[in-house]
């Protein structure tokens, strides 16, 4: 089976928008286990040859402190269940948030790939802010703009490396 890629992190810094970008073909998952509902897109994908599934897990956004935490646990052990590489997604503008720290120690737990994605510098000139993501604690940090989609030829780089 090819190699899955899950794209985690807090609503509102890009992974739906990274997700379309690097999207292929979209993939319908059916759940087989009654009462499990994870809100997940699939889509399988391809850079440079080589093939891997991706995963958005951002799903519904709740407005509920308590249960966006919920929701990003539960995106956050899926990955580490399911993906072969992780692409943990921050906003490169604002900076490092107190979820962004849960969301780290959570994936601190893992062995697998952890890659920072600095989402949101759409410009040369926020290239800078990439270097505060390296307190997040994780080796890879790499800056993207989904919107514009500089950065994304790193990133995958990056990603594929670890297959
Ligand atoms: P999600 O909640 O993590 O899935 O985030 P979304 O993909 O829904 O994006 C949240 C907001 O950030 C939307 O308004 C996007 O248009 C915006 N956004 C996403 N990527 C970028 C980017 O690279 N640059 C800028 N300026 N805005 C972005
Ligand atoms: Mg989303």
């Amino acid at each position: 089976s090819l190699p899955v890629v899950a794209i985690v992190g807090r609503p509102n810094v890009g992974k739906s928008t990274i997700f379309n970008r690097l999207a292929g073909e979209r993939i319908a998952i059916v759940e087989d286990q009654p009462g499990i509902t994870r809100d997940r897109i699939y889509s399988r994908s391809e850079w440079n040859g080589r093939e891997f599934h991706l995963i958005d897990t951002g799903g519904l956004e709740f407005g509920e402190q308590d249960e966006m935490m919920d929701h990003i646990r539960n995106q956050a052990e899926l990955a580490i269940e399911e993906a072969d590489v992780i692409v943990f997604v921050v906003d490169g503008r604002q900076g490092i948030t107190g979820t962004d720290e849960e969301v780290a120690r959570m994936l601190h737990r893992t062995n697998k790939p952890v890659i920072v994605m600095a989402n949101k510098i759409d410009d040369i000139k926020y290239a800078d802010n990439v270097y505060e993501f390296y307190q997040l604690g994780f080796e890879h940090v790499i800056a993207v703009s989904s919107i514009h989609g500089t950065g994304t030829g790193d990133l995958l780089d990056e990603v594929v490396r670890h297959f």
